[in-house]
Formats: structure tokens, C-alpha cells, sequence
């Protein structure tokens, strides 16, 4: 999924007009380069991620978005506004106009300005060109990635497991383009007639999110924090020329629209207990080694060993047998097979066998398997260092054995969290509400997606308030 920069588009620099600053800067992507890279990376990440499979609340979140976009420095831009199935709370633009929220950030606004608050704020990284500037500088410092061969977005995803991974879409940006697009998120929206107050909610509830023991909001991690934004918003709506006619924030529109949508984790896309994988919709069951630490995205599952030393990547090679795959996987330059193997796997049709090849870093040596279950084909990958195989060689082959059929009736029947707005028809405090409407979440975390003090918060009658349950 990473563009790809050792393909030489950017063989002569040139200057370009920043649209926002009117200023010249040195560009190494043309506009058209730009919205190519853009629209590659953006299938990617739609892949990569998944798109949340809602489209009503697809053309909602692109009707809100699209109009600023109009409106910008930057009108005729391919726009694009996409909901990915992510709890993740995070909202990303790539270079040319596809502009990505998850439904992490949804489940934590309040209302459409605040929604607004976030696309036009995303809005103004793509006027004012900020991921083509940091992919120029990127492009300097890289230089051409050689080393091809299919193992590599693995190699390189190796290192990104700790991290930020996902580089182009987490690719973070400074203080000053974060400040840049505030103001012009701000601008964006207060021309749209959005109430800006709804900024300064969004960026409070932002900041309780980042408290009270909760995982800090990857959207807070890619965007280093630019001072006091809560402070500034309400400097910015000082200086601003309120219009006479009405502001538009429509909290009640915004909450109906994302009513039932999924929470949290979505565990029929796969679910770890431990280390042990469970997938109820593609019904497979995977160990991976005790200790590792693990990850489920769209289209792969990995775990890393706690020295980051050694790999295991789970992905779906499709409709093709095991013998079939493993001949391509085995006709890659560079790679060195051995010990091959045609045994089932828990009475599954299965091809394994070692390889060794040579990468940029080093040599590596490692175990492939191709399995298959109700005719779809699973790639399994486990490697190491060459040095350290042998150290890892029994735990490799254990997992890898332990694919099979899932049957557990209460894992295939699992069910995700959704959020459920409440109607109030008294009023009470959160915790009066949380008593009446019980939650699978803490209080603290129904506050802040609630966009309120758990201490003080109370709300009157007729109000739609968030609740998150299974059902
Ligand atoms: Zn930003």
C-alpha cells in the first residue's frame, strides 16, 4: 500500500504556487502528479482499512464535505470524503482531494459542525499542499527503494508495527501546517455558515480523549498538538465578522445519521483473545505465538516476537489451491525454497515450505504455508533473521500448524458494539442516565463521546444522548 516512491516521476524539481499562501515554493510533484499519488495511496488505504459499509452514511459525510471543498483555493481538485471501518479515531487527507474519517472520530462527534470542523480542517493539508511538500522532502531524504521482491511491504510494515504505520496516511506534519490548517479548517466552515463554537467542542472533546487513562486518538498522535487549539479556536471566533443570518450545527440530524453504527472493535473482522486469532466470518482460527504482540488490519494479520525479531503475517491469497500459490510464491528471484511439504494442515489442503532470501538488510529465513478453508487460500509468512531461525524455528512451525476451522458456535456468533442514541423524555445527569441506559463501556469514555464532563454533565429532557451496547 505504500506509494511507491522509487518510480522516477520526480526526476526535475520545479516551483510552484502554494494556492493558499500565493507564496512559490519549491515543488518536486506537479498537480497532476499529486492527484495520481493521492488516488493510488487512497485505494490502498480503502483496502487496506475497509470502507465502513454504510452508504447512506457514506453520501452524508461526502455532502458535508464536498461543498468546502467547492469552495476552497482548490475547487477542481478529484474531492473525494470516505468513512473507513476503523475505531481508530482518526481523520486523514491524502495529496490531491481523498479525504478519510473513521468511524472512531464519528462515534466521538457531536454534531455536523463538529464533523465539518475535522473534513475542513483536513481540507486545508490538501490546499495547502503540506503532504506534497512533506513527500518532497521525503523523496530528497529517501531516494530509490531497490529491493523489490513481494515480501516487501511486509519487510517494511516489520518495522511500522510499533508505530504509526501506514506512512503516506499517518505521515505527520508540523506544528506550523497544523496551525495552517486550523485556521483554514476554520475559514472552510465558517464560510459553509457552520457555527465555528463546534470547533472548539471538537477539539475539547479531542483533548478528553487523550485523559483519563484512554488510549490517545491516533488523529491526536499525527497531529502534534499546536498549542492550546481549544484557546486559539476561541481567539480565532473572536476576531472572526459573525454573519447576521442563522449558523448551522444540527446535533440531532448528526446523531440520528450515525445511530447503530459499530463501535469499538468489530469483532466479526477478526478478534484476538491473547494471541489466539479468531475470524467469525471467515471462520478460521489462527495461534499465534504466546507473547507476541499483534495486529488485525483489513488485509493482514500480523504479530511480531517481543525482541521485534521475528514476523508472522497472515494474508488472503484468494481462489487458487495451496500447490498453485506456493509454485508462484516459489518462482520469485531470489528466494531459495526448501523442505517442502504437501501434508494437510487440521485436515485442511496445505503446501508449506522453508525459504531464505536475500534483502536489502539482511538474509532471512522463515517458513510460507498456503492453506485453504471453504475454497479461499490463506498465505501464512513467519521469518526471522537467518541467524536467529533456528531460535525461532519450533515456535514458527507451531503456529503455523495450528490453523483450522473455526467451530466454536459462541466465537462464530459474535456480535460488535454499536452505538444507540436515546431520546430523553426527562432530564438527569450521566449517571442517572447511565443507570436507566446501561452501557458496555465506562462512564468516563460515555462522557467523552457524549462530548460532556462526567462530573457535571446533565441533560434535559427531549435531548439524544450516545449510548454504546450489543445487541
Ligand atoms: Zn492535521
Amino acid at each position: 500500500m505504500m506509494v511507491r516512491f522509487g518510480v522516477c516521476v520526480f526526476a526535475l524539481g520545479a516551483c510552484a504556487t502554494n494556492p493558499v499562501t500565493g507564496r512559490r515554493e519549491l515543488a518536486l510533484v506537479s498537480e497532476s502528479q499529486e492527484v495520481a499519488m493521492g488516488l493510488e495511496a487512497a485505494k490502498d488505504a480503502a483496502r487496506q482499512m475497509g470502507v465502513y459499509p454504510d452508504s447512506g452514511l457514506q453520501s452524508y459525510v461526502q455532502s458535508l464535505g464536498m461543498p468546502m471543498a467547492r469552495a476552497s483555493e482548490r475547487p477542481s481538485l478529484p474531492w473525494s470524503f470516505t468513512v473507513i471501518d476503523d475505531p481508530a479515531v482518526n481523520a486523514f487527507a491524502l495529496p490531491g482531494g481523498p479525504i478519510f474519517v473513521t468511524r472512531g472520530i464519528l462515534g466521538y462527534m457531536n454534531s455536523e459542525a463538529q464533523l465539518v470542523s475535522v473534513l475542513g480542517h483536513e481540507i486545508g493539508h490538501v490546499t495547502a499542499r503540506h503532504s506534497v511538500n512533506q513527500m518532497s522532502k521525503a523523496q530528497l531524504t529517501q531516494g530509490l527503494f531497490v529491493g523489490a521482491m513481494i515480501l516487501r511491504p511486509e519487510l517494511q510494515r516489520f518495522g511500522d508495527l510499533g508505530g504509526q504505520a501506514l506512512g503516506l496516511m499517518f505521515m505527520k506534519f508540523g506544528r506550523d501546517d497544523e496551525t495552517q490548517s486550523d485556521d483554514l479548517g476554520f475559514r472552510y466552515m465558517t464560510k459553509a455558515s457552520f457555527d465555528p463554537a463546534e470547533m472548539t467542542e471538537m477539539f475539547r472533546t479531542l483533548d478528553r480523549t487523550s485523559g483519563g487513562g484512554e488510549r490517545t486518538p491516533e488523529w491526536m498522535s499525527t497531529h502534534p498538538n499546536p498549542g492550546n487549539r481549544v484557546a486559539k479556536t476561541q481567539e480565532r471566533i473572536a476576531a472572526w465578522t459573525r454573519p447576521t443570518g442563522p449558523l448551522t450545527v444540527n446535533r440531532d440530524r448528526f446523531l440520528q445519521r450515525i445511530d447503530g453504527m459499530v463501535f469499538g472493535d468489530d469483532p466479526r473482522q477478526g478478534y484476538f483473545t491473547q494471541t489466539v486469532f479468531y475470524h467469525p466470518t471467515l471462520k478460521l482460527r489462527l495461534d499465534f505465538p504466546a507473547g507476541w504482540r499483534t495486529q488485525n488490519q483489513a488485509e493482514q494479520v500480523a504479530a511480531v516476537s517481543a525482541q521485534q525479531d521475528a514476523i508472522m503475517v497472515m494474508t488472503l491469497e484468494g481462489a487458487t489451491t495451496p500447490q498453485q500459490a506456493m509454485a508462484k510464491f516459489g518462482a520469485q528471484q531470489g528466494l531459495q525454497m526448501s523442505a517442502s511439504s504437501g501434508a494437510a494442515i487440521n485436515g485442511l489442503p496445505a503446501a508449506s515450505a522453508q525459504f531464505q532470501a536475500q534483502t536489502q538488510q539482511a538474509v532471512i529465513q522463515g517458513w510460507v504455508t498456503f492453506v485453504q478453508l471453504e475454497g479461499t487460500t490463506y498465505r501464512l509468512l513467519a521469518y526471522t533473521d537467518q541467524q536467529r531461525f533456528n531460535q525461532y524455528d519450533r515456535i514458527f512451525r507451531a503456529s503455523l500448524s495450528s490453523f483450522q476451522r473455526l467451530t466454536d458456535p459462541a466465537a462464530l456468533s459474535v456480535k460488535p458494539a454499536r452505538l444507540r442514541l436515546v431520546r430523553l423524555t426527562s432530564g438527569m445527569t450521566l449517571s442517572q442516565f447511565n443507570q436507566q441506559y446501561p452501557s458496555v463501556i465506562p462512564i468516563e469514555q460515555l462522557a467523552v463521546i457524549n462530548g460532556v464532563d462526567a462530573a457535571t454533565a446533565t441533560f434535559p429532557s427531549g435531548a439524544w444522548v450516545k449510548r454504546v451496547v450489543i445487541q
